[in-house]
């Protein structure tokens, strides 16, 4: 059974959404766009959250209901985010045949308005054909590109759908059922300044002191569920001064929340040591050198057993409407990670988007119907 998805509707409504230019913490525009939207649909409640005052951003979130006829059977919810990468300003949907990509000065923002754009086309179908449906919310998060802090500030209690599926992941036919939590880490190695030429002796070169720590940290694939990277690194005033400050930036990821935790302190034992073995001189006399390490627990891990609930409905749903889904482990940390975090169940479905976070940007519009078709079973099934 397959529903009949009005392509050209979801093309313009694609583009529609693309051309509202809706860069993290400028959504003001766009949100305004899809209340208006939503209420056109019939939505039952459009709530706009007061996550705004502490996310930065020009509107919360919107948590949007659609009560439905079918109170016996269980609700779900979708899930998007209203916000893209820069470059952002002005986007200029070109389409050629079935394939749209920006102008070339902007990002598309597909990532991710494919989601969006398969919602809105779904509930126009659901509203049209007075298809009966169980609850349906939809949850439309802002500034998830830096560092998902409408996710983080969303009222959750809002929500009141079992599980649900953030429309979120770049490619098709697949669901992304485990991504690793991550902490943030941030290092401050504090040495001693003194004039590189007339006295070295007297400084406490803080450069090589982080340099000297790292070197005994293991980076980059640590083993088959976690990694660590170090990728920012602050500091120094002149050749001719010792440096004083040295500010690095790293994070950890793991799909094991134990072994987040003990790399994260391998990587603070490690510079306490180096920092505590420093060995001074007569003319350093009481100087010490020292660090500081902030971690920020970024993101819990996603993992979402075979028979779970919101893994089973899609299971189903896809065999409904014949498509050959595959279940993924990712990489990556998003909003997703956030709700399974708070107790609610959400699974990742590719939306067709591709070369995101890039000027290349690009989507074939039969993906996005494939994904609107797929919405749809979700829904009845
Ligand atoms: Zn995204």
């Amino acid at each position: 059974m397959t529903v009949h998805i009005r392509r050209e509707r979801l093309a313009a409504t694609f583009t529609e959404l693309c051309e509202i230019s809706s860069p993290s913490r400028k959504e003001g525009a766009i949100s305004a766009h899809l209340k208006k939207a939503f209420a056109e649909l019939g939505a039952d409640s459009i709530y706009e959250d007061d996550s705004a005052a502490r996310t930065g951003s020009e509107s919360g979130n919107l948590i949007v209901r659609f009560a439905g006829s079918q109170s016996d059977r269980e609700g779900l919810f979708f899930s998007c985010h209203m916000d893209t990468v820069e470059p952002a300003m002005g986007v200029k949907v070109v389409r050629t045949g079935d394939i749209f990509t920006s102008m070339g000065e902007t990002v598309l923002g597909g990532d991710d308005k494919t989601g969006i754009a398969a919602v809105l086309e779904l509930l126009a179908i659901l509203k049209e054909n007075k298809t009966p449906h169980p609850k349906l919310e939809v949850v439309i998060t802002t500034c998830e590109e830096i560092g998902l802090l409408g996710a983080k500030h969303l009222d959750y209690r809002k929500i009141e759908s079992p599980y649900g599926y953030a429309l979120d992941s770049t490619g098709i036919n697949h669901v992304v059922i485990g991504a690793p939590a991550a902490n943030k880490i941030m290092i401050e190695v504090k040495g001693v300044a003194a004039h590189a030429g007339l006295c070295p002796e007297a400084g406490i070169n803080a450069l090589a002191l982080a340099a000297s720590s790292l070197t005994g940290i293991r980076l980059g694939r640590l083993d088959h569920e976690s990694t660590c990277n170090f990728g920012v690194i602050e500091g120094g005033v002149a050749t001719n001064i010792v440096p004083e400050k040295i500010t690095l930036k790293g994070e950890v990821r793991s799909h094991s929340r134990e072994k987040l935790k003990s790399y994260t302190e391998e990587i603070f034992a490690t510079f306490q040591k180096t920092i505590d073995n420093w060995q001074g001189g007569p003319a350093t006399g009481d100087g010490r050198p020292s660090v500081e390490i902030t971690i920020v627990d970024d993101y819990p891990p996603l993992s979402l057993a075979e028979d779970a609930p919101v893994i089973k409905r899609i299971k189903d749903a896809a065999e409904n409407c014949r498509k050959d889904l595959r279940y993924i482990v990712a990489g990556g940390g998003s909003d997703a990670n956030i709700f399974n975090g708070v107790g609610l169940p959400t699974a990742i479905i590719a939306t067709g988007m591709n070369k995101v976070h890039t000027v290349d940007e690009q989507l074939d519009l039969n993906d996005l119907v494939g994904l609107t078709e797929l919405l749809h079973a979700l829904t009845i099934a």
